[in-house]
């Protein structure tokens, strides 16, 4: 049996922060109590095993009490029965002056991903690493359906890829293409096989489904309990705007934005939630980007939807001008939606200072700038669609979310690991610091800065969007299920990744 006492540190939840030690138990969380040592108590303990109490005696017998002053704050049981056995044999780590969080979770990863002519750059095994190193411990990623073809055939074929391959934990929302009867009598396979989200698309020729589709596909799964998130774009237009833009010889990386306008997303924004509204489910929105698309969602809870919202750094940290960049160098920001105007970027800080976003994932889907990037020199629309991200999340998060004062460290909480472990069915085996949680655990160092470069990355691509940003606190441990798995953003234990069987969605923390 393996135990490990973090000494000394700060427990951050979605709720609190408060000072507290935790115990881990081979792979789960065993305790977590204000001084945890063992040794009787001398302060009262509020909960109802306390020393004197009725019930103390009982549940106590042959083992000392300890001074717990848990007091249901982590997980509302109240119990109190750390004992100088349960952390005889520990290894005891100071973690003073760090915060603790549950590990992170990237609700939007597009591993080994196959578009048109090449591949992603990270594959299952670089990506999970580089996720990581950088205190997330659990990714989402998107397993999309062939057309013609059955959900089981790609979810067996992401297993094929993923399984045995991965640093961290890992599970996979599914991307419906093709909607029919025999499709929809698949759904409730998917629950069983642990999948409870899914995706579809408004854009893309060869993965949009109609709104009729998107219809019955968010009914069929609001039965199973099950969310559906969104690309939100119109891909007509998309296609129109294409045509007209080369028409005109306009074929560098300027022209992406054009093409990928902000009303292109708002208004399929704004017809999903139509779509939802008449179709009476909740939904998610993924990589949300601009103010207008927010101004539909508040439009939205007003009228009583349930609508959940993912954005992603890259919308905070990067705007319209990088496409303009010398040297094809504005490829490197070809992503969709694309990187927008400041005003959104204000907009979206925000949101996030309002609560009225739930989610930051990254839509990691890397493309090397030398080799993929560059078969788009001649036309903006064949430049492989994507950036690298999910190693570098959390930080830029914190640097520019938390000691900027846009977000609380529970609100970050919140949006990198606890909302996302409820709104896809994992909490709280995940996004939590309880007795009970996975020790998927992340001892932050507020203090520790740095400057992130392509160079240092795990990320197996020849770029980072982010290269030259400064970034203070950093992981300095990384667990997972009660291993240390990476530690000063270096990878210690590879491959101890397992495959996440989640449950119905948790949507309680966006109850409007
Ligand atoms: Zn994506």
């Amino acid at each position: 049996m393996s135990k490990i006492l973090l000494k000394g540190g700060t427990v951050v939840s979605g709720s609190s922060v408060k000072k507290a030690d935790v115990l881990i138990e081979d792979e789960k969380i065993k305790a977590v109590g204000t001084d945890l040592s063992g040794e009787k108590g001398s302060k009262t303990c509020p909960c109802p095993y306390r020393e004197g109490s009725e019930t103390a005696s009982d549940q106590l017998v042959g083992s000392e009490y300890v001074k717990c002053n848990r007091g249901g704050d982590f997980n509302g049981t109240g119990k109190c029965h750390v004992t100088k056995e349960d952390l005889s044999g520990a290894e005891v780590i100071d973690v003073t002056g760090k915060l603790i969080f549950p590990g992170f979770i990237d609700t939007h990863t597009h591993f080994q991903m196959q578009a048109s002519d090449c591949v992603t750059a990270d594959d299952f095994d670089s990506g999970t690493r580089a996720a990581l190193a950088g205190g997330t411990t659990c990714i989402l990623d998107f397993t999309t359906q062939n057309k013609g073809k059955t959900l089981i055939a790609a979810l067996d074929h992401w297993h094929e890829m993923a399984d045995g391959h991965c640093s961290c934990d890992y599970s996979f929302h599914m991307s419906i293409t093709d909607w029919n009867p025999d499709i929809k009598s698949e759904i409730p396979v998917m629950t069983r096989e642990g999948v409870t989200s899914y995706k579809v698309y408004m854009a893309y020729p060869n993965l949009r489904i109609t709104d009729h589709e998107i219809f019955e596909i968010l009914q069929a799964v609001a039965q199973e309990g099950g969310i559906v998130g969104t690309h939100c774009e119109n891909g007509d237009l998309i296609v129109a705007l294409t045509a007209s833009l080369r028409a005109r010889g306009l074929t560098s990386p300027s022209a992406h934005p054009i093409a990928h306008s902000r009303e292109v997303e708002s208004e399929a924004v704004n017809r999903y939630l139509t779509i939802a509204h008449e179709a009476g489910t909740p939904v998610n929105i993924v990589h949300l980007s601009t103010k207008q698309s927010m101004d539909f969602v508040r439009m939205a809870r007003d009228k009583g939807q349930i609508v959940c919202v993912e954005t992603c750094p890259q919308y905070f940290f990067l705007d319209d001008s990088m496409y303009d960049l010398p040297d094809f160098e504005g490829a490197k920001y070809v992503f969709s939606p694309p990187a927008r105007k400041k005003e959104d970027q204000d907009a979206l800080w925000d949101a996030i200072r309002h609560g009225e976003i739930d989610t930051i994932g990254t839509d990691h889907c890397s493309f090397n700038f030398a080799t993929e990037k560059i078969l788009g020199i001649d036309d903006f629309a064949s430049i492989p669609n994507g950036i690298p991200g999910t190693e570098h999340r959390p930080v830029l998060m914190y640097t520019y979310g938390v000691l900027k004062g846009r977000m609380t460290n529970q609100a970050f909480c919140r949006l990198l690991s606890e909302n996302a472990a409820k709104q896809f069915g994992m909490y709280p085996q995940k996004g939590a610091i309880q007795e009970g949680s996975d020790a998927d655990i992340v001892v932050w160092d507020p203090n520790c800065a740095g400057v992130i470069t392509a160079e240092k990355q795990i990320q197996a691509v020849d770029y980072t969007p982010y290269e030259g940003m400064e970034i203070k606190g950093a992981p300095s441990l990384v667990f997972l299920h009660g291993q240390l798995a990476a530690k000063d953003g270096q990878v210690v234990r590879k491959g101890l990744g397992r495959y996440v069987s989640r449950k119905a969605a948790d949507l309680s923390f966006r109850k409007n």
